[in-house]
């Protein structure tokens, strides 16, 4: 969570309102009171430009120097402002996609839906957009339904600022004055803490849902309130996303649960009814968790992630949708094993059945896909502890870490797992003789003699060893 910080509550009461005109827009366009522009000059805000990322600065002087105007715009601008530490630079100038081309070697035009130009600079990427409005030149698609299909035609700063989702997500960082322009009452918002929706929120939902998505997780992210306004329409509209496309869900799955507030957009999303219209199969489970223990082991998942972000570990969606999407394996596979289904061919068949049933909401990448299905697989098999070459096996298999951390996991779920989970956290500490010696008949053919058990295990341990760095299974 992001606190404002004190020089920035002084730094409003300090600055004097702009006394440019108000806005005047076509009160045929957008039916709502304009507050006045505000512009904060450069000796009166806490933003400078040593935080700004070098590959944003480039742009934005490369920009000006050209002619252009050129802005910090967004989450960068807000977070900045809020003292915290953006996880991305946006850019909005009035030169059009190939106009940004021309300017930069390393530019590549991307999207449909909005187009934008993407400035590469190693492995930093700077978005940067041409200022959108309502009419003029370029395209707009509207669907029938209110959503916007595309969004491509250009405007002017007071325009773009309308179009943009939150008040506190359209602010302007001005290279060419070094000053913030605010067009809709963004830094009160960043002040009283509160995410406001610009225009009349049911229309601005129902031209891309994905905005309701957007306020829990920037709610949760800020630790700022949804204003009563904005979240009224969340709970009739939350429907809406079921035309979203599963892709872009995806992608927006991604923001909500790995960029290390994931346990607090996990509540967002319950609390405004948006979950199960993103995971179906887990909202529904969690109606019936009457002893709360599929809610502990979610959470505590979520959470874990959130401390790997902070603490720069790496993480990956794998795990975490594996974690997600059990309440929907686990029945499933139970069903098939009761049936006579073999155990890996049940668990690999109920993983694939419920990342496909998941895939109507959110499509997960096959590449992470695979690894999910390897966890869940890989849980039967610690059940196994008395033939020496399948606990190697298991040991040194390369999704063993993952697997064994969703082990330890589903302990929250049950408690009766706790003794077989600290067999396997012994087992990985202890040279291959200390092991229990698999009674002959249980050994499957082919497995491991006793007598070389403990040079093969030493060796593997020590590569297991690498691994254990990188318990999400390094697929991120
Ligand atoms: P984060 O901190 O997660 O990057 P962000 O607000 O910067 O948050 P981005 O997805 O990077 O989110 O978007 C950059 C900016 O683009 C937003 O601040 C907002 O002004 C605008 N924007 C993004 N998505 C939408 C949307 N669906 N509708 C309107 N404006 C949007
Ligand atoms: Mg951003």
């Amino acid at each position: 969570m992001i606190s404002i910080g004190n020089a920035f509550s002084r730094l409003l009461r300090r600055t004097p309102t702009n006394a440019q005109e108000p806005l005047r827009l076509n009160p045929e366009r957008r039916q709502f009171p304009q507050p006045e522009l505000r512009i904060v000059p450069r000796s009166a805000h806490a933003l400078s430009r040593k935080q700004i990322s070098p590959g944003a600065l480039r742009v934005l002087y490369r920009l000006h120097e050209s002619g252009y105007a050129a802005y910090l715009v967004g989450g960068a601008v807000r977070d900045l402002l809020l003292g915290g530490h953006p996880k991305d630079f946006d850019i909005a100038t009035d030169a059009t996609p190939e106009q940004v081309r021309q300017l930069f070697r390393n530019c590549r035009l991307i999207g449909r839906r909005f187009r934008l130009a993407h400035v590469v600079f190693g492995r930093e990427i700077v978005e940067v957009a041409t200022l959108r409005g309502q009419d003029g030149e370029g395209e707009r698609q509207v669907h029938d339904d209110g959503r916007i299909l595309r969004d491509n035609i250009w405007g002017s700063i007071e325009e773009d600022a309308l179009r943009r989702d939150f008040r506190v997500n359209a602010l302007y960082y001005d290279i060419s004055d070094f000053s913030v322009r605010d067009y809709v009452g963004g830094l009160e918002d960043l002040q009283r803490r509160e995410l406001h929706l610009i225009g009349d929120p049911e229309q601005r939902y129902r031209e891309d849902p994905v905005r309701m998505l957007r306020a829990a997780r920037l709610s949760a992210k800020l630790g700022f309130e949804i204003a009563d306004a904005s979240a009224a329409p969340i709970a009739e509209l939350a429907p809406l996303l079921a035309d979203v496309a599963p892709a872009r869900l995806f992608d927006e799955a991604l923001k909500l649960f790995m960029a290390g507030y994931g346990l607090a957009s996990f509540h967002q999303l319950e609390r405004y009814g948006l979950l199960r219209w993103l995971l179906p199969a887990l909202a529904a489970a969690l109606t019936r968790d009457r002893d709360g223990a599929l809610r502990r082991m979610t959470e505590h998942a979520l959470a874990n992630t959130d401390a790997r972000v902070r603490e720069d570990k790496p993480v990956t969606p794998a795990f975490t949708f594996a974690v997600l999407l059990w309440s929907e394996v686990q029945p499933e596979a139970q069903r098939l094993l009761d049936s006579g289904v073999e155990a890996s061919a049940a668990w690999h068949r109920a993983g694939q059945m419920a990342i496909a049933e998941q895939a109507q909401r959110v499509a997960i990448p096959r590449r992470f896909g695979v690894v999910m299905e390897e966890i869940w697989a890989l849980q039967p098999r610690f059940a196994v502890r008395t033939a020496r070459g399948r606990v190697q096996r298991l040991l040194t298999h390369p999704r063993f870490r993952a697997a064994y951390d969703f082990l330890l996991l589903r302990v929250e779920q049950e408690p009766a797992l706790a003794e077989l989970a600290a067999w396997w956290t012994a087992a990985q500490g202890q040279p291959g003789v200390a092991l229990p010696a698999p009674a002959a008949a249980s050994r499957p053919p082919g497995s491991a003699a006793v007598e070389d058990a403990a040079p093969r295990t030493a060796r593997r341990r020590r590569r297991g060893g690498q691994r254990k760095r990188n318990p999400g299974g390094g697929d991120a």
